[in-house]
């Protein structure tokens, strides 16, 4: 058969499913750990550049056979993206903003070569599963199940050079809260030897090449006490751990200032992030941030934020939050921030967060879990 004339588009509409025979038994809630136990389908399809895309299948979750010379193994060309599916008090399952993970996954496939898909039918086919998975989304507050669509380079040949094949497929993990032991502040060690990102670099874009080099940093951090290790670039702060960073500082005027550093290329533009942005500028005009008085302005801004600028604060009693954010924790408070041999140490508060990080925790947590209806998110 001669080939098509044109490779193939993504499309959702050519999926075959093959469910499970067998399916798992689902842990309780109370023992999920974070992506240890996979639900029991996944979504593959894969791409050439003679046929362009294949049928998708769902299928059972199960190994992938690959050659040991495709280009993911030898050169990275790895992107995944973290998102979840929260059951509604309608019974229905929920995604979360999910268009703005299609879009960061289709920049970040983009930046190491990958081929472009159609963003709309990966959500189709990501749906799709969700919907044969429902049974795997725990219902408890503050459980959701986990989504990791991935898409690696499949090209088999050392010749360094772009991966013209790959495999996109995607995966399901139940999980409960990040932090099983509560709202528990977390304590940041600033690391400026080991850098995370750069200018010019690839910090803004979810690679699994970004990863890999924070474990050994992480490990480090570990052992001194910290929780996580804050990425720092000189003075200048990027990020905590896998999440983006927020400090909340009282101005001389009484309102207080939300800072958070700009999408400069060394920051993953997250979409907790973006969230809270949003619903922190949006305040106190609709009121969407419950407990935090409807008279307390919050000027929101993303600037750059450096650790002197965070001595100076904490010495003069003006920083009252700091936290870090994304799709796992939501928002996390942070107690401590070790620096150059000293730790600041932040105000604490009962059950971890301050009351801006509560307040968008909270709000943050309901729309994903469809307790309360805003715009498109959920
Ligand atoms: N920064 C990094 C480095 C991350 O890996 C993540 C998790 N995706 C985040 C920030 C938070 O992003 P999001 O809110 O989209 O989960």
């Amino acid at each position: 058969a001669s080939a098509p004339a044109q490779p193939a588009e993504l499309d959702a509409s050519k999926v075959t499913i093959t469910l499970a025979k067998e399916l798992k038994a689902i842990p309780p809630a109370t023992e999920l750990k974070f992506g240890q136990v996979m639900s029991d389908h996944m979504m593959t399809v894969s791409y050439d550049p003679l046929n362009g895309w294949s049928a998708p299948e769902i299928k059972p979750y199960g190994p992938l056979s690959l050659d040991p010379a495709s280009s993911c193994f030898q050169y990275a060309t790895n992107v995944f993206e973290g998102m979840k599916a929260y059951i509604g008090p309608d019974g229905k399952a929920r995604l979360f903003r999910p268009n703005k993970n299609m879009d960061r996954m289709t920049m970040s496939a983009g930046r190491v070569a990958l081929p472009p898909f159609d963003t709309a039918e990966l959500l189709k086919l990501i749906r799709r599963l969700v919907a044969i998975e429902q049974r795997w989304i725990p219902t408890q507050k503050g459980h959701s199940l986990y989504i990791r669509p991935t898409i690696i380079g499949t090209r088999s040949s050392l010749g360094v050079a772009a991966s013209d094949h790959a495999m996109l497929y995607v995966i399901c993990s139940p999980t409960g809260p990040y932090f099983a032991s509560g709202a528990r502040p977390v304590a940041l060690l600033g690391i400026g030897e080991s850098v995370r990102s750069w200018p010019g670099g690839t910090g803004g874009y979810k690679l699994a090449l970004n990863y890999a080099p924070t474990f050994k940093p992480q490990q480090y951090a570990a052992k001194l006490g910290y929780d996580q290790c804050l990425w720092l670039l000189g003075d200048k702060i990027t990020e905590a751990g896998a999440m983006n960073f927020f400090v909340v500082v009282r101005r001389t005027d009484g309102d207080l200032d939300v800072y958070t550093p700009p999408l400069d290329g060394t920051i993953l533009p997250g979409v907790t992030r973006d969230s809270i942005l949003a619903l922190a500028s949006a305040h106190p005009s609709r009121t969407l941030l419950p407990g935090l008085p409807e008279t307390l302005r919050l000027h929101t801004t993303e600037r750059e934020l450096t650790m002197t600028e965070l001595n100076t604060w904490a010495q003069n009693g003006s920083l009252l939050e700091a936290f870090g954010v994304g799709t796992a924790v939501i928002v996390a408070a942070v107690g401590r921030i070790g620096h150059e041999g000293k730790d600041i140490n932040l105000p604490t508060y009962e059950g971890g967060l301050g009351p801006v990080g509560r307040a968008l925790y909270d709000r943050i947590s309901d729309i994903q879990e469809g307790k309360f209806e805003w715009e498109d998110w959920s």
